[in-house]
């Protein structure tokens, strides 16, 4: 990333405070289409619109905040991922990213395979017509419910992800007659360059066996031991928002090794391996995500090398993008409340929305990019960040932005590739409403979640 702390041509004033953004794009009018979903474009009278409809209209009639969703280009991306991995392999779309049931019906319909990590994800996938053997279910922690359910349903793997869980689900599937897929989540001991919170792989956090120590080759050990499971390979999910293919290759040699090993040791050769999500996107025109048929083409290479190497058959590859399909697809389309200038620092534009429609910021520091999408402007850009309407001074959806100077109230703002990791993260933190999903597609636009009520709030409510 090529950040500054003294970007070129601020034309507003003479000092920038320090900070790192990066310098305002020549023309603020204009949308960079790295960050922007595909269909978003600028029309003729100014404004910006988006499967062919105009934010103004969207605002008009879904009201703000809300979070628009380009159907076509959620299905597009969904399908590269399919394509780039052909039939020699599987792509599980993350759920946690977003989900709803509209979108496991795009999914279904483009041919991947769904991952979910909770029984309400499981619901969902379910109520929407996902076949249970094309759902994985994941997590660190799933409850006995939770568990019973999948099996019962019949999901197409559960993920294991501790030495307690391996006996627990075989436990569960013996006692319901059943012998359940699963595989065995490791942690390969690489250090993803990403937040540390959303890096997964290096040995001191709470998901997977180690690797490293021989744990893992004892879990395989046990797993095959146990009547109620099926052990059809091993798991790797090295973070999230990576760009360096790097880490990817060190992860899919270390599986392969442990394939080699159990191969050695039990004479079995695991069918498959996943190599999990975690690819970048770009939330910045700094970023340069990669294209699945790159990954897809990494992966495959150092898989077969590697598996040659070994005398192994190459193994079935799965692998789980989340935010790579669904971020850039969607924008949240906020409305401008006020516009507060701090001489010398910068100016505090207030939106309708804030830290309980996107929390990235205020926990990763995630970086975004916004703009001004209700009308053009020629104004002088100025340093903006875009705050929320909480009670936090940390209620923050875009630290440092430019925006044009005569930005005022009632201006429409949009943040882009905020697909991933928003609304499934929102919350009702002051009792905010969160808002609406829409998915926009040739000229129409439908609801796919609703915008929450005071009824909402107050069913809940039952004291
Ligand atoms: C979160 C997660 C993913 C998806 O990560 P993205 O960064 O959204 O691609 C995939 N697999 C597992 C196990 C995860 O926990």
């Amino acid at each position: 990333m090529s950040r500054s702390a003294h970007p070129a041509g601020p034309r507003h004033a003479d000092v920038l405070p320090e900070g790192h953004y990066t310098a305002p794009a020549a023309d603020l009018n204009v949308l960079d289409p790295k960050v922007w979903a595909q269909t978003v474009t600028r029309t003729e009278s100014g404004s910006v619109s988006v499967g062919g409809i105009d934010v103004a209209d969207l605002a008009e009639e879904f009201g703000t905040p809300a979070y628009f969703v380009d159907e076509a280009d959620f299905r597009a991306r969904a399908r590269a991922w399919r394509t780039a991995f052909g039939h020699d392999a599987d792509v599980f779309y993350a759920g946690k990213a977003f989900l709803s049931r509209a979108v496991v019906r795009w999914l279904h319909e483009e041919g991947l395979n769904l991952d979910v990590c909770s029984g309400g994800e499981l619901t969902t996938a379910l109520s929407a017509g996902m076949p249970a053997d094309r759902i994985a279910f994941h997590g660190n922690n799933k409850s006995v419910e939770e568990i019973t359910k999948a099996i019962e349903v019949g999901v197409g793997r559960i993920v294991l992800d501790s030495f307690q869980e391996i006996v627990r689900v075989a436990h569960i599937a013996q006692s319901l007659g059943k012998r359940q897929r699963v595989q065995i989540r490791v942690t390969v001991g690489v250090e993803a360059h990403t937040h540390e919170f959303i890096a997964t792989a290096h040995e001191d956090q709470k998901f997977g066996i180690a690797l490293a120590d021989g744990q893992a080759a004892e879990a395989v050990r046990r797993a095959l031991t146990l009547d109620g499971l099926e052990l059809i390979g091993i798991h790797s999910h090295i973070g999230s928002q990576i760009f360096d293919m790097a880490g990817f290759e060190v992860a899919a040699r270390r599986v392969v090794s442990l394939l080699a090993q159990v191969r050695d040791e039990h004479g079995v050769e695991l069918p498959e391996i996943d190599l999990g999500g975690g690819l970048g996107i770009a939330y910045t025109s700094d970023d340069d995500p990669r294209e699945p048929h790159e990954i897809a083409k990494a992966l495959g290479e150092i898989v077969t090398r590697e598996c040659e190497a070994a005398r192994l058959r190459t193994p079935r590859i799965s692998v789980e993008p989340g935010r790579a399909i669904v971020g850039p697809t969607a924008f949240t389309l906020y409305e401008v409340g006020t516009v507060k200038p701090l001489e010398g620092l910068r100016t505090y534009v207030s939106v309708d929305g804030g830290m309980s429609d996107n929390i990235r910021t205020a926990l990763y520091d995630a970086e975004y990019s916004v703009a001004l999408v209700s009308r053009t402007s020629d104004a002088e850009p100025m340093l903006v960040r875009v705050v929320g309407k909480h009670c936090e001074s940390g209620d923050i959806v875009v630290k440092d932005a430019f925006l044009p100077s005569d930005l005022a109230p009632g201006d429409l703002i949009a943040v882009p590739a905020t697909g991933a990791y928003c609304r499934s993260m929102a919350s009702n933190y002051n009792h905010a409403l969160r808002p609406p999903v829409v998915a926009v597609r040739d000229g129409e636009a439908r609801v796919i979640v609703r915008r929450e009520t005071e009824e909402d709030l107050l069913r809940l409510d039952v004291g």
